[in-house]
């Protein structure tokens, strides 16, 4: 399994994965999130997977089950701690916990390392038996200034497991206990990824009727307020007094995002009446077709106004194209502006850069190529494969002075 990505990855984190797995094998480790389809963190699961299973260690992926009610709640809880104004009640904290409770009933919790993701599951650590494994949450978002009573919430939650893990070092929160950064990462093997071939892009470009003749500006999300929609239909609206090009939004529902139907229709208004805005609602697992608008794409954007990683600027950074996104959570951390890509601040912002972008394709392509290459020796998986494991070493080894890995 490793072996596939010897050429592609650099070479020092293969060796260090190597290792880490003659330490872990035969180890048991369990995932848990909020669901398998939709979002970057289902995405990530689904291929750190099977290269913890390919490299020995007895690794399982299980998701919590809860109702409408659960996912409101849940969805509110994300909001407010993306900084959003919510507001919470006794009884649905009690719901929250009540469903956590359900869960810890049906999912068998016996592992060796338990990853945590996100808020939906953290009150599982309160079902965890005494000496029974090593409980690490691992929160996504992007929570640079949450609302406090929230976090207050989550935050007691944290204090029980025996580390954190954030994406970003502005994320982490006062906690009791150790917190690691790890930066996300994506996969250059999987459909999404992998390289296609040109009938492959054309079959996809054919699909949705994408005109080889004219630019195409393009953003991949879930229909969500954070990453903006709205805002990149204003901006692409200023480019085209100028400059022709169309406009497509890609996007699919996530089951734990009960919000996205609304925000779609609001994106559907807005766009209303201009034939040259496509909005694609794509089922979930259209990996092939999300990979080959990437790579049909002139200019990709990632306009987020809260953003914990944001795997879609590596994605089309790995294609080779030089991502305009906004200037929060983990999207700095892979553009670097002027170099590899553009962070804006506003519509304006966005819409100048999409201009320079589409009138200097020289430019393009010089920052296309050093997007790909900071991919590569920055945000791969098999980096953070290593990271995960590494902490999984360092947790089992806490107090410790020196561990040995080797
Ligand atoms: N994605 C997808 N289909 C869509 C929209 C998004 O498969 O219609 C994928 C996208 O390619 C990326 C992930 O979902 O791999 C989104 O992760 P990101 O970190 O960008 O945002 P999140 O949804 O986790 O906030």
């Amino acid at each position: 399994m490793l072996s596939q990505y010897r050429g592609i990855a650099p070479k020092g984190q293969l060796e260090l994965l190597k290792i880490l797995g003659g330490k872990l094998s035969g180890r048991s480790l369990l995932h848990i999130n909020s669901t398998k389809a939709g979002g970057g963190v289902a995405e990530l699961l689904h291929r750190i997977l099977p290269i913890m299973t390919g490299m020995g260690i007895e690794a399982r992926w299980e998701v919590i089950e809860g109702d409408n009610r659960f996912f409101d709640i849940t969805k509110k809880i994300h909001n407010a701690l993306q900084g959003n104004p919510e507001k919470f009640t006794g009884e649905m904290w009690a719901y929250h916990f009540e469903v956590n409770k359900r869960n810890a009933r049906n999912i068998d919790l016996d592992a060796e390392f338990v990853f945590i993701h996100d808020p939906q599951p953290a009150p599982l650590i309160k079902f965890k038996k005494n000496g029974n494994g090593h409980w690490i949450w691992r929160c996504h978002i992007d929570m640079s200034s949450p609302q406090q009573d929230v976090s207050g919430r989550i935050m007691d939650y944290a204090s029980g497991y025996e580390a954190a893990i954030f994406s970003v070092a502005k994320f982490a929160m006062l906690l009791p206990i150790p917190e690691f950064i790890v930066l996300p990462s994506i996969d250059p093997l999987s459909d999404k990824n992998r390289e296609l071939t040109p009938d492959e892009i054309g079959e996809v470009a054919r699909k949705f009727d994408i005109p080889p003749d004219r630019p195409m500006v393009l953003q991949v999300s879930r229909f969500d307020r954070f990453k903006d929609p709205i805002g990149v239909i204003k901006a692409y609206r200023m480019v085209k007094k100028y400059n022709d090009c169309i406009l497509v939004l890609a996007g699919s529902p996530a089951k734990d995002d009960p919000e996205g139907e609304e925000v779609l229709s609001e994106v559907q208004n807005f766009a209303e009446g201009d034939p040259d805005i496509r909005i694609l609602l794509l089922p979930p697992f259209s990996d092939k077709e999300i990979n080959a608008l990437q790579r049909l794409a002139a200019i990709v954007l990632q306009k987020s106004l809260r953003e914990g990683f944001g795997l879609t600027v590596s994605e089309a950074m790995w294609k080779g194209k030089p991502v305009i996104g906004g200037a929060v959570g983990g999207i700095p951390h892979q553009i670097v502006h002027g170099v590899n890509g553009f962070l804006v601040y506003s519509e304006e912002g966005a819409a100048f850069r999409i201009r320079q972008f589409l009138n200097n394709s020289d430019m393009l392509t010089r920052m296309g190529e050093a997007a790909r290459e900071y991919v590569r020796n920055n945000f791969l998986i098999t980096r953070q494969v290593g990271d995960y494991l590494s902490i999984c070493v360092g947790v089992e080894n806490a107090g410790k002075a020196v561990i040995e890995i080797s």
